[in-house]
Formats: C-alpha cells, sequence, structure tokens
C-alpha cells in the first residue's frame, strides 16, 4: 500500500489530524517520559482506496536540544518511506523556526508535499492560511483537525499524488507458462528486477540498527565499528547529543548506523533502561534494513534479549547476532570458571533464540576492537541476501523436487501447493498458490522455509509466506 507521512513539530495537531484520519484514538505507544511517541502506522481509505499513513512523532518535547535532530530525523524518515508527505502547522501561531527548517527539508526531497495549516476553525481564521505560503509549499490546505474541516479537501489531493494503484501481486498465467521465462533461468542468476518500492534495486547502502538490553556494549560497539571515540560509555553516562545516523564508507558500500543518540542514551534507573532499550530497538528496527542484535557474553542469553530479538524478528529485519565482551569468557574469565567453549556457547545461544535459527553469529569484543571487522562482512552478506530475487521459474523447479511427505504434518492441515513465485524482497517474500485458504501449520512452515533455505541461502533474513487459495 501507498504510504503517507505526517510531519510537524509538537503541539500543532498532528496526532488529531492523524487520529481523525485513522479513526484511532490510541496513538500514545511510549509513556517514558523523555520517550514520549514512537513512530505509529495506521490505515485510511479514501475514494475507494487504501494506503497507509504514519506518524512519523518520536518528539522528545522537554529537550529544546533534542529537538533539531528530531526534525531532521522526522524529514528523513518521511522522504525515505513515504510516497506522500504532509506537514501540519498550527495556524493560530507564527511560523517557528523548526517548521521552517522542516519545510525546507521536505520541499528539498523531490516527493509530493502538502501544507496542512491546522487550527483553522474560523472563517477569519482561514485568510491567515495564505500567508504559510511563505513556507514555500504550492499546495496549501486550510484544515481543521478538531472540527474536521478542510479534510476531505485535504485527502483528495493527497491521494491524487500517489503513484498509480499497484497491480495484484498473483502472477498472470503466461508469466508462468511462457518459455522465455524458463528460458532466462538457464543463463544464470538474473539480476534483480526493478521494483517499485524505493531502494530495492542496486542498493550501496545499507542500514543497520544496534539493539540490544543496557550494558551489553551497543555503545562500545558503535564506537568501534565507527572509530568515534567521541562517546563517553560508562553505565552511567548520560546522554550524549550528536549526529543522528553516523556512516561509514567501506569499499564502495555505506553502511548507515541509524539514529546514533538513541543508541547512547542511558536510562537513569535499570528499570527505565530496559524499557528505554525496548522502544529504542523497535524504533531502530523500522528504520534498518539490518539489525546487530548484542548479547552479553558473560550474562548470556535474558529473557530481555529474547524479547528484543522477537521483534527484530517480527520486524522483517536481517538479523546478526553478535555475542560481545568474549574477552572476558577466554583466558581471563572474571567468574574463575574454565575458558568457555565457543561451540557449546553457540549452541546455548542457538537454544534460547531458536526463531532467529537464520541469524549468523559473532563473537567479539568491542571494547578490545577483537573480530568487530567481521560485523562488516556479515552486515554486507545478509543485505545482500535479504535483496536476492529467486525467478518464478527456478523457484517452481524446486518446487518439483520438494518430497513434502517428509513434512511431519497431520493429513487434514496438509494444503497443496500448485506453484509459487517470490513476490517481494527485504524480507524475501513468497506467494503460495494452494487448494485451501488456510493458515499453513507451522511445522509445515518450518520445513518449507528449510527447503527454501538450504536451496536459496537468504542467510540472515526472515522468509515470510503470503497464501493465496486458487479455485
Ligand atoms: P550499552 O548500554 O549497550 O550501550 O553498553 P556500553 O557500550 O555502555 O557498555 C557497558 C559496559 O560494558 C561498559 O562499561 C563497557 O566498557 C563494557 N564493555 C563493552 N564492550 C565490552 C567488551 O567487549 N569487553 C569488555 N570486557 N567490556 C565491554
Amino acid at each position: 500500500l501507498p504510504l503517507i507521512a505526517v510531519c510537524g513539530r509538537p503541539n500543532v495537531g498532528k496526532s488529531t489530524l492523524f487520529n481523525r484520519l485513522t479513526g484511532s484514538r490510541r496513538s500514545i505507544v511510549g509513556d517514558e517520559p523523555g520517550i514520549t511517541r514512537d513512530r505509529i502506522y495506521g490505515e485510511i481509505e479514501w475514494a475507494g482506496r487504501d494506503a497507509r499513513i504514519v506518524d512519523t512523532g518520536g518528539v522528545i518535547p522537554d529537550d529544546e536540544a533534542l529537538i533539531p535532530s528530531e526534525i531532521f530525523r522526522q524529514a528523513q524518515v518521511a522522504l525515505e518511506e513515504a510516497d506522500s508527505i504532509v506537514m501540519v502547522v498550527d495556524g493560530r501561531t507564527e511560523l517557528a523556526s523548526p517548521d521552517r527548517e522542516l519545510a525546507r527539508l521536505l520541499l528539498r526531497g523531490g516527493k509530493p508535499v502538502f501544507l496542512a495549516v491546522n487550527k483553522m476553525d474560523t472563517q477569519e481564521l482561514l485568510a491567515g492560511a495564505e500567508n504559510f505560503r511563505r513556507l514555500g509549499f504550492r499546495n496549501v490546505l486550510p484544515i481543521s483537525a478538531e472540527h474536521g474541516s478542510g479534510i476531505g479537501d485535504l485527502l483528495d489531493e493527497v491521494f491524487a499524488s500517489l503513484p498509480p494503484e499497484e497491480v495484484d501481486e498473483e502472477p498472470t498465467e503466461v508469466m508462468l507458462t511462457a518459455e522465455d521465462e524458463m528460458a532466462e533461468d538457464e543463463d544464470g542468476p538474473q539480476p534483480i528486477r526493478k521494483l517499485r518500492t524505493h531502494g530495492e534495486y542496486e542498493q550501496r547502502e545499507t542500514k543497520i540498527a544496534i539493539i540490544g538490553r543496557p550494558n551489553v556494549g551497543k555503545s562500545t560497539l558503535l564506537n568501534a565499528l565507527t572509530g568515534s571515540k567521541r562517546a563517553i560509555v560508562s553505565p552511567i553516562a548520560g546522554t550524549t547529543r550528536d549526529a543522528v545516523d553516523e556512516v561509514v564508507e567501506r569499499g564502495g558500500h555505506s553502511f548507515r548506523f541509524v539514529d546514533t543518540a538513541g543508541i547512547r542514551r542511558k536510562g537513569k534507573t535499570k528499570l527505565m533502561a530496559e524499557k528505554l532499550s525496548v522502544v529504542m530497538a523497535r524504533k531502530h528496527l523500522e528504520a534498518a534494513d539490518v539489525s546487530l542484535l548484542v548479547i552479553d557474553a558473560v550474562e548470556g542469553v535474558t529473557a530481555l534479549d529474547a524479547n528484543i530479538g522477537g521483534y527484530a524478528h517480527e520486524s522483517g529485519r536481517s538479523v546478526i547476532i553478535v555475542v560481545n565482551k568474549w574477552d572476558l569468557m577466554t583466558t581471563a574469565r572474571t567468574d574463575g570458571k574454565p575458558p568457555a567453549d565457543i561451540k557449546v556457547y553457540e549452541q546455548q545461544v542457538r537454544d534460547a533464540l531458536k526463531y532467529l535459527d537464520y541469524a549468523p553469529l559473532l563473537f567479539i569484543s568491542a571494547a578490545e576492537g577483537k573480530n568487530v571487522e567481521s560485523v562488516f562482512k556479515k552486515v554486507e552478506l545478509v543485505a545482500r541476501e535479504r535483496r536476492k530475487r529467486v525467478t518464478t521459474g527456478q523457484m517452481n523447479r524446486f518446487l518439483e523436487k520438494v518430497d513434502f511427505q517428509k513434512a511431519s504434518v497431520p493429513m487434514a492441515k496438509r494444503i497443496r501447493i500448485y506453484y509459487m513465485t517470490q513476490a517481494a524482497v527485504a524480507p524475501p517474500t513468497f506467494v503460495l498458490f494452494t487448494d485451501k485458504d488456510v493458515k499453513m501449520h507451522f511445522s509445515f512452515e518450518r520445513f518449507l522455509t528449510n527447503q527454501i533455505r538450504d536451496n536459496f541461502g537468504f542467510i540472515g533474513s526472515p522468509i515470510w509466506f503470503k497464501i493465496k487459495a486458487r479455485n
């Protein structure tokens, strides 16, 4: 579905507009002081067409110093993800410099942008909306999110700017049976086809989220990876206010570490720090392609690690498990035990994080800079793997070879797959055309996933399925 982003500084009525559009009143996600809101998605239908809408949110109003970077982040999210952007301003107040900054960033981005001048509740106020043309928008629309006026006109314009409706992902019969489709495959791996979704073609930049519970060494790892010595790393260090993302260029590939200020942010109490780590993980995952799930080697996988790992898995991002502080498990163990056996240790991690069986696992010491280099290599690998595309010809030849009798699925739960096709990359998503419109039995899904992995890899990435019954 096309995506519409709503941007704006705090208190302009962004959430009211968002709630009006989605009909939902529950847009507040995190209630932790200092992290008011996470990014929120909703769905909207207008003139017979569906779209998704995102409130870029996440503003930290009680911290003036963070506002510029927050504005920048919002604009970045909107420009990267959305097809069309609505910026909201308060029509009853003077323009503030964050408004101008946000407008400037959005207007430069080359996407359709609309200015909604909010709180225009009366006729007299309405005239004032014209003043906001100074921000440089061609499309200026007075609205009252509270009372609902002007919303229809706004939606008409925004929907008209969306890309044409996508064709159904169901492949045509022609595509499946045509000789050329089959012949094509004989020449070896196919180039990635150009897709509508941005960034799926020839990707040179990988966005990386460093996630994990407090004190596992996320900031230390970030410093080791970016070569930065600026951040103060200690369990009690406060917020480091610096650039939102940090980019490392290597061998023609950019590694973008998302929201590095967030990675370094520490909660004041243990409980707060733990909650914050979950909120941050979710936020960072949204902005990323690949996540580094950092585990403290001394403590092993805890419930909170598993929880955060679960979010990573569900997000569809690729995952690399990074066991950090391995230096403390080798010769110089502080607990007096003999050095840990790496194979045994890996098995323990695997057992505790079963659903991440596709994630490569690395042992590192961020503090000593050991094996940090391998992180870049693995990121590049999984970034490539998640964008891999299998042609329908290859897929169906594979399907013919699979012995589905081997899947331990009760007879009644079996489904017949007529054919399947890869509908999307990042994460690889397959559409299965089946005889029954039922959810796959979990052991069938696992069986199929393993078969796909054995044949095509997709290292580090979850694999998603969609079922379509044919009748
Ligand atoms: P974060 O909360 O996940 O960002 O964790 P920090 O990066 O702040 O690290 C927490 C503590 O663990 C700090 O005292 C670090 O010096 C220490 N630490 C981080 N990485 C390593 C490592 O590889 N080995 C050892 N021995 N200590 C580390």
